[in-house]
């Protein structure tokens, strides 16, 4: 029996995708204004700063911290940051929580949850505090009972200190959690490595690979998590 749904953020709950682009389609304009730096260059520099963070800071949660990325960036091109780091980080976040829709049925799959006395936990790769605002802002957070970044874990899924963690939290045993989300290695593999249920969630229709349960609605978890 299932008594934890645990549910991945981005890609999951709302279209990080949709939503980044606005996001960025913000930064670039700020670049162009006030760095006087092309979208061409801009993109170039941010993909590259991003490539060199990840290979000196390896697969960490700070990785996913903005803050880190633009100021970066500004110190190759030797562009002051005051005041552009914390402006730059204020703007993409701000426009990307105005951008960000809960998934369709989102609310009603949670709510629907909670009322057969179904805990819900949060699993996500990233710093807590940007995944506080968006779960606000998705109208989320009040309907969940807890939360593991890998901030606080100090591992990204797929690893299992990160399942593990969330099991521990859930209070009750793997097999009874089950655990959704987008990423078929991340989410859904690393959760059955770690003894959880796994639920893909492919909203744009099943995926090919993959001997996993899957769904394109998450309304549809209703009746998998009873299944069990
Ligand atoms: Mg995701």
């Amino acid at each position: 029996m299932i008594k934890t749904v645990i549910f991945d953020v981005d890609n999951t709950l709302y279209s990080y995708t949709e939503a980044h682009k606005e996001a960025f389609k913000a930064l670039t304009a700020y670049a162009e204004e006030k760095l006087g730096l092309s979208q061409e260059d801009f993109e170039k520099l941010h993909q590259d700063t991003e490539k060199e963070l990840r290979a000196y800071m390896g697969n960490v949660a700070a990785l996913h911290n903005r803050c880190i990325r633009y100021q970066v960036m500004l110190e190759r091109r030797g562009i002051p940051l005051y005041p552009h780091v914390l402006k730059m980080n204020d703007l993409y976040w701000n426009r990307l929580l105005e951008a960000a829709e809960p998934s369709d049925g989102a609310l009603d799959t949670i709510k629907a949850l909670k009322g057969q006395g179904i805990r819900i936990g949060i699993g996500t790769d990233m710093t807590a505090r940007v995944q506080f605002l968006k779960l606000e802002t998705l109208g989320i957070l009040s309907y969940v009972d807890f939360l593991v970044s890998s901030e606080e874990a100090g591992a990204e899924k797929p690893e299992q200190a990160f399942f593990a963690r969330c099991v521990e939290k859930a209070g009750c045993g793997a097999d009874e959690c089950l655990f959704v989300g987008d990423n078929l290695t991340k989410d859904v593999l690393g959760a059955v490595d770690a003894g959880l249920h796994g639920v893909w969630y492919c909203p744009k229709g099943a995926g090919k690979t993959a001997d996993v349960l899957q769904i394109t609605e998450l309304l549809q978890l209703l009746e998998k998590a009873s299944a069990w």
